[in-house]
């Protein structure tokens, strides 16, 4: 399995991209920055995007990637017609409704035939596993104020979770320790320590957090756990409290940073 990080920041600034991360080169899990970090040929290439919940900075660049997959088939190509979006059935529909609703964008599920659009909806149900282009995916259900999944990976019999935007969670470590071959786990760090109330009142977590967290993993493995969705006017700030916590196998996800598995 390869994972690409197109970006992996809570806020977009010049140079730091919203959550999304490639999966060999088909499947994208969140659209926060395809459009902006991929080649127009990459864009073409996926075939499935996992939505974890529907904040903004996750279903973005649907909106773009769907724009662009049309103009291609308006050009004539045929190879990857249309994307799938999954989700939990809520996101699905706050996604029609309020989305892809003719209003704030076009409705590309409609695009440009009802029956072959650019875009196709289907549903994930929590703990129920789907495969993709040969890799297997179970939505988990975490704490966020909006419904909202984790996403466990699983190929050749090796597993990566990408633990989305969550508070606290019992479940996602319970399934962590589960997996016999854990390759890694990437764990919301949205805020620094003094923004604590921040963070609890919005379903992320904080340096301080995140050591409470680390505790309930007791996987053999040891797998790395890649912290994402700083906030970037805060990162210095929190790379330091990060560090402070000198805890092993802890990182902080770049969005250069591509793990292969
Ligand atoms: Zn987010
Ligand atoms: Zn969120």
């Amino acid at each position: 399995m390869k994972i690409r990080v197109l970006g992996c920041y809570g806020g977009q600034l010049q140079g730091f991209h919203l959550t999304s991360f490639l999966v060999n080169d088909t499947i994208l899990l969140d659209a926060g920055a395809p459009t902006s970090k991929l080649t127009l040929e990459e864009q073409h290439n996926i075939r499935h995007i996992f939505i974890s919940h529907t904040h903004l900075d996750h279903i973005l660049d649907i909106a773009f990637l769907s724009d662009n997959r049309s103009l291609k088939r308006l050009g004539g190509a045929r190879k990857n017609p249309c994307i799938n979006i999954h989700s939990i059935e809520p996101n699905l529909e706050t996604i029609k409704a309020h989305f892809l609703n003719d209003k704030i964008w076009p409705d590309f599920t409609k695009i440009p035939t009802p029956t072959d659009p650019i875009l196709k909806l289907c549903p994930l149900y929590a703990e129920k596993p789907i495969t993709v282009d040969g890799v297997t995916i179970t939505p988990i259900m975490v704490n966020h104020p909006v419904p909202c999944t984790a996403f466990l990976l699983e190929q050749n019999n090796k597993q990566f979770i990408y633990g989305s935007d969550s508070g606290c969670t019992d479940r996602l470590w319970e399934v962590a320790d589960a997996q016999p071959n854990l390759k890694g786990i990437i764990v919301d760090c949205s805020f620094p320590n003094a923004y604590q109330y921040l963070a609890n009142i919005s379903g992320h977590l904080t340096p301080h957090d995140v050591a409470s967290e680390m505790r309930k993993f007791k996987n053999e493995n040891q797998a790395p756990v890649y912290l994402y969705h700083m906030k970037p006017e805060t990162l210095s700030v929190m790379n330091a409290e990060i560090e402070a916590l000198d805890i092993p196998h802890l990182r902080t996800l770049t969005q250069v940073d591509e793990l292969t598995f």
